[in-house]
């Protein structure tokens, strides 16, 4: 698994870090609004439980899977909910976990449907942005770190379901693409 990695863009230690930083300002920004956690399957997992045990407040959390990329490393552009929350979002303080910003679609698709179901509020964090490919006028409220145009993996992210157990995120050598 190791050996198709190319470069490690951010280590074990990076994402820890940055992941604490972010719980401690959510957990401010949240505090007394016991806010409807939402996860975004599958990419996001890894992050959303590191992150979780890092907001010190009352929380609850919810799972959505949506599809927009099959298994290559392009959007169709179309996204489609494949698992709908269990929980109602109306009324509530709703935050969005995603694992990644790329061309924007996803997210800005699912905030709207979110804000049509009457949230409170919506707002989205994403553990990484790459805002040199964005489509859509959209940016996260919190991001992690934001990365080259590069098709990344590990710490959740995939590529054709692999690599997401990697506790690393890194690039992969284009001949695996290819294989
Ligand atoms: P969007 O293009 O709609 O912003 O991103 C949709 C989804 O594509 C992300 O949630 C993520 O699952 C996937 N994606 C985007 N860029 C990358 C990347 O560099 N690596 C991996 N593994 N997935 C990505
Ligand atoms: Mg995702
Ligand atoms: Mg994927």
């Amino acid at each position: 698994m190791n050996q198709d990695i190319k470069e490690i863009l951010l280590t074990e230690e990076q994402i820890a870090e940055k992941v604490k930083e972010l719980g401690a300002v959510l957990s401010d920004e949240y505090r007394g609004k016991n806010p409807l956690v939402i996860c975004v399957l599958k990419g996001a997992v890894v992050f959303m439980a590191d992150l979780l045990r890092h907001m010190d407040i009352p929380c609850e959390m919810d799972f959505m899977a949506v599809s927009s990329y099959g298994s290559g490393t392009e959007s169709s552009g179309m996204v489609k909910i494949l698992k709908d929350l269990d929980t109602s979002a109306e009324d509530r303080h709703v935050l969005v976990v995603e694992d990644i910003m790329d061309s924007g679609l996803t997210l800005s698709r699912l905030m709207e449907l979110l804000r049509h179901r009457r949230a409170a509020s919506v707002k989205v964090v994403t553990l990484l942005n790459k805002p040199e490919r964005r489509k859509v006028d959209i940016s996260p409220d919190y991001s992690g770190f934001t990365i080259p145009d590069e098709f990344v993996v590990g710490y959740g992210l995939d590529y054709a379901e692999k690599y997401r157990n990697l506790p690393f995120i890194g690039v992969l050598k284009p001949e695996v693409y290819s294989s």
